[in-house]
């Protein structure tokens, strides 16, 4: 099988592997032939050993982790007791919140990605950059009919974590949204808080052609941070937002957003920049301010953020690459040549 892993000392690239094969079913898991799985900053991260080495992290002798959480496949094979969960040709995808312990207090209250024994897909359990994966049954996310495989590879990452920052900032119909950052997640951000939250849309960045396809998804308010003072035009322009949703990575993204809040406005913390943000302790008070942290999805969130793809309300931009080409990938992510998401086609090997 081949299979992108990390490397003996991680660098932030791959090695493309042939020989490699999947762990044994154990019970209640199952097979998956991969068909896509996205690149994400998240496996850079990885790849680097920038959370720890992932080759040490519940290690099999003689191999390497093999990266990737934005995988889509079919199941190909059942371990004893995943047929209550899956059947045999069902297409599934393969997140980053791989599975958890399903008994603790985080577990049963709907809120599973923060249970202290979540395992994480292509870092602390093998991933999807493999032509097969083994999956939790449990919590392998079934992909709807309708939905564009490559396309659900991007909603398993950043769609499902921008439609539940939305939910964490508790968008509501008529209310206006900042989408600080118009990157990747900011784009499926808008979509998500226009099409489906039925909220007014302030983009914020830095760069003009962002902001132009930000306008086309349907914000309706543009700011150029290099060029405009963000917070004054969005409070004289709408008041300031009910909440602002932060991808873009860096602090004075996060300062600039807690003074375009309005009163009872939320700050919803997604992007992971190194540093602190400033939190003025009497505008906190005084005008009842919530800054909150928001981290990818259930999989509750996972099923409604496909579903509302595969009725065409979320569109993300996706581009094909070969399984060779990982490692050109990373580095053209690296020097931030990348317009959306690309994705491994594994169909074609
Ligand atoms: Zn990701
Ligand atoms: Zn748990």
């Amino acid at each position: 099988m081949k299979a992108a892993v990390v490397r003996e000392n991680p660098d932030g690239f791959v090695d493309l592997v042939e020989d490699w094969q999947p762990r044994d079913l154990s019970f209640g898991e199952a097979l998956v032939d991969v068909e896509y799985c996205g690149i994400c900053h998240t496996d850079l991260h990885v790849a680097k050993g920038d959370f720890g080495n992932p080759n040490e992290l519940n290690a099999r002798p003689g191999y390497r982790r093999v990266i990737g959480h934005e995988g889509i496949g079919v199941v190909t094979k059942l371990g004893e007791g995943a047929s209550d969960y899956l059947k045999v040709g069902d297409r599934v995808s393969i997140a980053w919140f791989y599975s958890a312990c399903g008994d603790c207090d985080y577990c049963i209250s709907g809120n599973e990605t923060f249970c202290r024994k979540v395992l994480n897909a292509g870092y602390t359990v093998d991933g999807a950059m493999a032509q097969q994966v083994v999956v939790d049954a449990k919590y392998a996310v079934k992909v709807p009919e309708g939905l564009d495989p490559m396309e659900a590879s991007s909603l398993t990452c950043a769609g499902v974590t921008m439609y539940k920052a939305l939910k964490v900032g508790e968008t509501k119909p008529g209310q206006w949204v900042s989408v600080v950052g118009a990157g990747g997640l900011g784009n499926l951000a808008i979509q998500y808080a226009h099409n489906v939250f039925g909220a007014h849309v302030v983009a914020v960045d830095g760069n003009p052609d962002k902001l132009a396809a930000a306008k086309e998804m349907g914000a309706e308010l543009l700011v150029n941070r290099k060029t405009e003072d963000v917070p004054a035009v969005i409070q004289e322009t709408v008041g300031g937002v009910h909440n602002a949703q932060v991808t873009a990575v860096n602090t004075q993204a996060f300062d600039q957003s807690i003074a375009s809040l309005r009163p009872m406005g939320k700050l919803v913390a997604v992007a992971l920049p190194q540093g602190d943000m400033e939190l003025n302790v009497v505008k906190t008070v005084l005008d009842g301010i919530e800054v909150k942290g928001s981290l990818v999805g259930t999989r509750e969130d996972l099923k409604e953020a496909f579903q509302f793809g595969a009725e065409g309300k979320v569109t993300p931009l996706v581009q094909r690459a070969d399984f060779r080409d990982i490692n050109d990938v990373i580095e053209a992510m690296h020097r931030n040549q990348i317009t959306g998401r690309m994705v491994i086609d594994f169909t074609a090997l």
